[in-house]
């Protein structure tokens, strides 16, 4: 079959074509034809060498396409039916994965593009641990984003514990997680602050339901939102997509008592948390990574209804996984890039 693969680490002209043998499934998993793979953040990470992909890999973990294949164990009638999958593939054995946090499973076959062979390809192998089945009213390009653009913001908002009623303020907002993220929150009843780097991205913050949106803020701005929001002493929740960017600044907008969850880490190094901070606002920092099979089904099932609306994607042929990676580089993507094989 043909992949892209990691020649070296670097820049997007790393990513080169390559062939491999159709991977065999285990007889507990599924084999799944590659119908369409985001291109994510955190594969530009991996590419560059800052995670735990090595030269050789085949990245991508968004993932959707159509079950080929079910090794004998599989129990249910998976083949023929299109799916999106999960970021990674759990054991379903271990303590996490009883307690459904299988995003902390470390026994499994693992994370696509790290642990196993990922969707810069056109077959995976999947499991019924992390395949969901897509109605036709989500279509393949729209099943990529699911898990991880729309996943990891429902994932991190429930990590925080969000209620309807709170003020969720989403750094990053205009992002692939963030904007997502946005849309959940008013799902969920809350009230949204946007921020945005990108003046531009107003008008469509608004539209995905944020009541403000403040463009490179400082603090004193910050306080002069949350107190029109009837939050005079900050805000309850702060979910932060960009790390370094605006960390410290968000975590000065909580309330005491106030939940900060970190799911981006866009510039990777350390922050500034100020111990004193924390401490005397009795602060929580939580970190959130993806999303579990169970989120995965409700964001679909979300989608399905249209009460969330995915970003609309630009796709690439996976011939051109360097061109995508090009366009992720030099931020004028207008969506997530999506190949297809
Ligand atoms: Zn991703
Ligand atoms: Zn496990």
């Amino acid at each position: 079959m043909r992949v892209a693969e990691l020649a070296a680490h670097g820049g997007p002209e790393v990513l080169v074509a390559g062939s491999r043998p159709v991977p065999e499934p285990a007889a507990d998993q599924l084999l799944v034809r590659v119908a369409a793979c985001g291109v994510c953040g955190h594969d530009a990470l991996a590419r560059r060498g800052l995670l735990a992909a090595p030269v050789g890999s085949v990245l991508g973990h968004e993932i959707a396409g159509r079950v080929e294949a079910a090794g004998v164990d599989v129990v249910g009638d998976w083949v023929g039916r299109r799916v999106a999958l999960v970021q990674r593939i759990p054991c379903g054995r271990c303590p996490e994965c009883a307690a459904g946090t299988t995003a902390r499973c470390r026994q499994g076959p693992g994370f696509y593009g790290e642990d196993l062979p990922g969707g810069y390809a056109e077959y995976v192998v999947a499991s019924p641990l992390n395949a969901v089945p897509l109605p036709d009213a989500v279509d393949d390009v729209t099943g990529a984003l699911l898990s991880c653009a729309v996943g990891t913001g429902l994932k991190a908002l429930r990590t925080a514990g969000v209620r309807a009623g709170e003020v969720v303020l989403v750094t990053g907002a205009g992002g692939g997680v963030g904007v997502h993220t946005v849309q959940l929150a008013r799902h969920l009843g809350a009230t949204v602050v946007a921020v945005t780097g990108d003046a531009g991205k107003v008008a469509p913050l608004r539209d995905a339901g944020a009541a403000e949106v403040a463009v490179r803020p400082d603090g004193r701005e910050l306080r002069r939102i949350a107190a029109g929001l009837d939050r005079p002493r900050g805000v309850d929740v702060v979910v932060e997509t960009t790390g370094a960017p605006t960390f410290a600044v968000a975590l000065r907008a909580l309330r005491p008592g106030g939940r900060l969850v970190l799911v981006g880490n866009t510039v990777p190094g350390d922050l500034p948390l100020d111990p004193g901070l924390v401490i005397v606002r009795e602060l929580a920092v939580l970190g959130s990574a993806h999303a579990a099979r169970a989120d995965l089904e409700e964001v679909v099932d979300l989608v399905a209804r249209g009460a969330v609306h995915p970003l609309a994607a630009q796709v690439w042929p996976l011939t051109e996984a360097a061109a995508a990676h090009a366009a992720l580089d030099a931020r004028t993507l207008v969506g997530r890039a999506v190949l297809r094989p």
